[in-house]
């Protein structure tokens, strides 16, 4: 067989997507930058240019923010039912699934990430959501409240509360699931019945923008998504300072998510934040390392590391310290690293050449502070950002590489005597706090540590499970609020007291 012959040859709608310039989407209507300006989209598998996009700033935000504020304030999305509002929510869902080879193709392709799991995870756990946040719609509800009012005897009241939309809500997304953050952000804010201008990455803008078609052809009306592509300076900050947009919600680094913070501070709009991680993972004394050796391999490795809630950190009992990091290592070894786009590839690579600076920076650090790579270590030589899976052992607790979040293929392995005296510590000793994972088979062990560790997701015997009713978010610096599940739809709602004398 042909060596390329497992490469997936792009299919036609995808070469259509992204031979012309991308324009962005405000109001209903698919327009070029202002200025004009356009930027280099590039395969990360190669470091060719695929695709143009338009380089978004501040009059742009200025349109699309207005354009999401009519829809807000005069426009049917927040007026209409909440059963026809799910109906287009949920026709999203089915359109993404009827796209699903060209959606998976174009992440792939953007992003890096292997073509099976585009296909397997990010597009059908983006439809998911949709479908999921399309029931909610129509249960989205308020309490009836019994007053009792000591300085009015006497009277009767009837009080309730309301949910209402918050607004006009900006949505600021990160480069790793193009698609899946942009799900994770509209599913909810569409149910609620807000209107959006949705930023994507500068490094990923295709899927999302393909995205905004499917919900024009749902039937969304004009206006209630408008999408932007550009820098975060130029495009995103102005959007996350913008006086007409009640809610600004980003995931991101926590660097640019403090920046978003004081950005909203200015007229104390609402923020929700989904920041970085640095995950503890940890293998006890009973684990069955049959489960834990692979489970702990690609809770690190999967979507080449640059996951928010990588187990990053891996704790082992010091029993079995020497036989897991074999273990990995040998798992590491196997991974076969490609192209996203070919069939065979198991891990693709790092979106940008800046993500690969910045990994190679880690690796450096490590070895200078005096880690020790039992495999990896470097970037793969060639075309294209690709670095070796990589396991650092000889780590301390004051190296860079374990306690900063590297977001790439690089975990540090370190042994612990008990949970007592030295794990549950070292596992909560971080600024962050997104996720955490155990591996054993006492369960009752399993949920005392899980109650103990300072993470908004732990996952016992598993790793990197996600569904669009669990709510994910973190604790610290990892952010604030929560995406999916019943949680996310508080991002999005204001309560209302109405309270009328009878
Ligand atoms: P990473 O460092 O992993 O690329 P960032 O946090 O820089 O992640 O980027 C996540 C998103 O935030 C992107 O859409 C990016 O354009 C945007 N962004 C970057 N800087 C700012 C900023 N100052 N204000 C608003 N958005 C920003």
């Amino acid at each position: 067989m042909n060596a390329n012959s497992e490469v997936v040859a792009l299919n036609a709608r995808v070469q259509q997507f992204i031979s012309q310039p991308r324009k962005v989407l405000i109001d209903g209507r698919w327009v070029p930058a202002k200025s004009g300006e356009s930027f280099d989209v590039f395969n990360p598998a190669t470091g060719q240019r695929i695709a143009r996009a338009a380089a978004c700033t501040k009059p742009d935000v200025d349109a699309a923010v207005a354009a999401a504020r009519k829809a807000f304030d005069q426009g049917p999305w927040p007026r209409m039912s909440p059963s026809e509002r799910g109906r287009i929510i949920w026709k999203i869902g089915d359109l993404i699934e009827d796209n699903l080879e060209e959606l998976a193709q174009l992440e792939s392709l953007d992003n890096g990430k292997p073509i099976a799991v585009a296909r397997a995870a990010d597009v059908p756990l983006a439809a998911d959501l949709f479908r999921y946040m399309a029931g909610w719609a129509t249960k989205i509800e308020g309490n009836t409240i019994p007053l009792s009012v000591p300085y009015t005897p006497g009277a009767e009241y009837h009080a309730y509360t309301r949910r209402e939309p918050i607004g006009v809500v900006a949505q600021i997304i990160p480069w790793n699931f193009p698609l899946l953050m942009a799900a994770w952000k509209l599913g909810p804010a569409l149910a609620t019945g807000c209107t959006i201008v949705l930023k994507v990455a500068e490094e990923t803008p295709l899927s999302g923008l393909r995205l905004a078609e499917l919900c024009q052809e749902a039937g969304l009306p004009d206006g209630v998504l408008n999408v932007l592509t550009g820098f975060g300076e130029p495009c995103g900050a102005p959007l996350a300072a913008h006086g007409q947009v009640d809610k600004v919600a980003f995931t991101g680094s926590t660097e640019v998510g403090k920046l978003i913070v004081k950005a909203a501070a200015n007229d104390l709009k609402k923020v929700t934040l989904e920041l970085g991680g640095k995950s503890p993972n940890i293998i006890l004394e009973d684990a069955d390392l049959e489960l834990a050796i692979p489970g702990a391999a690609n809770a690190i490795f999967f979507n080449q590391g640059q996951c928010c809630s990588a187990g990053s950190r891996l704790f082992v009992h010091e029993k079995h310290y020497d036989r897991v990091v074999e273990g990995i290592t040998e798992f590491a070894k196997e991974i076969r690293i490609g192209p996203g786009l070919d069939v065979r590839t198991q891990m693709g690579p790092l979106v940008s050449q800046t993500q690969l600076e910045r990994v190679s920076g880690y690796l450096r650090s490590g070895a200078e502070e005096g880690a020790r790579a039992l495999c990896g270590g470097q970037q793969v030589p060639g075309t294209g950002y690709f670095v070796e899976p990589t396991v650092l052992v000889n780590t301390s607790n004051d190296m860079k590489v374990y306690r900063e979040e590297i977001f790439g293929p690089v975990v540090t392995a370190s042994p612990f005597k008990s949970v007592d005296d030295d794990l549950l510590g070292r596992a909560n000793d971080t600024l962050y706090g997104l996720a955490a994972g155990i591996y054993t088979r006492d369960l009752g062990k399993a949920h005392r540590l899980a109650a103990r560790l300072r993470a908004g997701t732990v996952w016992i015997n598993c790793y990197n499970i996600f569904d669009a009713a669990l709510p994910f978010g973190g604790y610290k610096q990892s952010g604030w609020g929560r995406e999916m599940g019943h949680d996310a739809l508080n991002n999005y709602l204001e309560t209302k007291a109405v309270c009328a004398g009878l």
